[in-house]
C-alpha cells in the first residue's frame, strides 16, 4: 500500500481527478485518473469493472448521479493509502482516446475568431459576422471518425484548392495547413430523439472537458465551403488531449459569459450564461504563440447543447461537441494561424524560422489550465500533433 505523491504545484492534485484510459505493455486499455504524475487504475482502485474496459462510455452512461458518486469515493481513496498494483508511474504508460465519440459537433463561439475569419473570407462584406451570429451558436458536423489522442501524427491532406488567380482549380497538398485550439465538450447521457435539453439540464448532461486541435486545411476550406461549409477541408484529423476534465471539477472556474445583445431567443436564454475561465496555451515546435482565453467565449456550452437538441436531433453517450476556435481581443491571443498571421501576411518567428502555416516536421501541443478550489490550479494535460508529408502525391 502506497500514498500516492503529488508534487508540489501539480495541476493534478485532489481537485481535479480528470479521467483517461491508458495501458502498459501486454495489457489491455482500462480506465484510470490522475493523480500527480501517477496513473491509477480505477478498476483496482474501486473494484468496479465499469472501469475494465477500454473507453469511458460505458461508465458515463449511467450518469449524473454517478459520476458525484464516484468523483466523491476516488477523492477519498486517494486520501488514503491504496494497492500498488493500481498505480503505474505516467512516464511507463500509453494513453488512448477515452471515449468512444459518436457524434461530433464543431462550434463557432468566439466573437473575435468569427469577426476575424469574416474579415480574412469576405473581405468585401461590411459586417464580419454573418446575420445569425448573435442568434444562434453557429456549427457544423465534423467527422467522428478522425478524432484522434494526442501525440498521433498528422499526416498532411490533400485536396482541391483554388487561388483568386488560378482560372481552374488544382490538386495536392495543402499549402495552409493550420491549427484552431478549442474545447471540446463531452456529452456523458444523452436524449432521445424528438426531445430536447434546455440550457438548464445541460450541466447534467455534459460529463467534462478536452482539449480539442481541429487542424483545418484553409486553401481547401476555402474553395468548398460555399453554401454548405466546412467539409474536407476540416475532416482529415482533430487531436483531443487524453485527460477529460469533470465538469464537475470546474464549478471554480465558471464565469459568466460576454454580455449577450441581442438577447437570445427563449430556448438559449439563461441568466445569466455560464462560460469557463480557461486559459489556453499554444506552442509551435516549442514556442509559446498565443494564450487563447476562454472566458471571452461569446455562447455558453450550455447553450451550445441546448441549440443541438432543440430540433428534436437525438444526443448519445460520447457525443463531441468543440466551442471553435478560442480567440481573444488581442494578436496574442487568437488561436488560428490564419488569425495570428493574418491571412499569413504577418508572419511569427518561431525557433529563429519564419512560418505563416504550418511545415511538414512542425509540432504543435496545446495546454491549459483553470482556477479549482482553494486558490488551487487544474490542468487539461495537452494536446500534441505533428505534420508528416502528404502521402500518394509526387
Ligand atoms: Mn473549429
Amino acid at each position: 500500500m502506497t500514498t500516492v505523491p503529488v508534487p508540489a504545484g501539480s495541476l493534478f492534485g485532489p481537485d481535479n481527478l480528470p479521467y483517461g484510459v491508458y495501458s502498459v505493455a501486454g495489457s489491455a486499455p482500462r480506465v484510470a485518473t490522475r493523480l500527480g504524475d501517477t496513473v491509477v487504475d480505477l478498476a483496482v482502485l474501486l473494484d468496479d469493472e465499469v472501469f475494465a474496459r477500454p473507453d469511458l462510455n460505458a461508465f458515463m452512461a449511467q450518469g449524473h448521479g454517478r459520476w458525484v458518486a464516484v468523483r466523491r469515493q476516488i477523492a477519498d481513496r486517494l486520501a488514503g493509502e491504496v494497492p500498488d498494483e493500481a498505480l503505474h508511474a505516467l512516464a511507463d504508460v500509453t494513453l488512448h482516446l477515452p471515449i468512444a465519440v459518436a457524434d461530433y459537433v464543431d462550434f463557432y463561439a468566439s466573437e473575435h475568431h468569427a469577426a476575424n475569419l469574416g474579415r480574412l473570407f469576405r473581405p468585401d462584406n461590411p459586417d464580419p459576422l454573418m446575420p445569425n451570429w448573435k442568434h444562434l451558436p453557429v456549427g457544423y458536423h465534423g467527422r467522428a471518425g478522425s478524432i484522434v489522442v494526442s501525440g498521433t501524427d498528422i499526416v498532411r491532406p490533400c485536396g482541391q484548392r483554388k487561388g483568386a488567380d488560378d482560372p481552374v482549380p488544382v490538386f495536392g497538398p495543402s499549402v495552409r495547413l493550420d491549427i484552431e485550439a478549442e474545447l471540446g465538450f463531452v456529452v456523458g447521457t444523452g436524449s432521445a430523439m424528438g426531445d430536447t435539453v434546455p440550457v438548464t439540464e445541460a450541466e447534467r448532461h455534459v460529463f467534462g472537458v478536452v482539449l480539442f486541435n481541429d487542424w483545418s486545411a484553409r486553401d481547401i476550406q476555402a474553395w468548398e465551403y460555399v453554401p454548405l461549409g466546412p467539409n474536407l477541408g476540416k475532416s482529415f484529423a482533430s487531436t483531443i488531449s487524453p485527460w477529460v476534465v469533470p465538469l464537475l471539477a470546474l464549478e471554480a472556474a465558471r464565469i459568466p459569459t460576454p454580455v449577450q445583445e441581442p438577447r437570445p431567443l427563449p430556448y438559449l436564454a439563461m441568466e445569466p450564461p455560464w462560460g469557463l475561465d480557461v486559459e489556453l496555451s499554444v506552442e509551435w515546435n516549442g514556442v509559446e504563440v498565443s494564450r487563447p482565453p476562454y472566458r471571452e467565449m461569446y455562447w455558453s456550452p450550455a447553450q451550445m447543447l441546448a441549440h443541438l437538441t432543440v430540433n428534436g436531433a437525438p444526443s448519445r453517450t460520447g457525443d463531441l461537441f468543440a466551442s471553435g476556435t478560442v480567440s481573444g481581443p488581442a494578436k496574442d491571443t487568437r488561436g488560428a494561424f490564419i488569425e495570428l498571421t493574418w491571412g499569413g501576411t504577418e508572419p511569427v518567428t518561431v525557433g529563429g524560422e519564419q512560418r505563416t502555416f504550418l511545415e511538414d516536421g512542425d509540432e504543435v501541443v496545446l495546454t491549459a489550465s483553470a482556477p479549482g478550489p482553494r486558490g488551487s490550479r487544474l490542468g487539461f494535460g495537452e494536446a500534441r500533433g505533428r505534420i508528416v508529408p502528404a502521402r500518394g502525391v509526387g
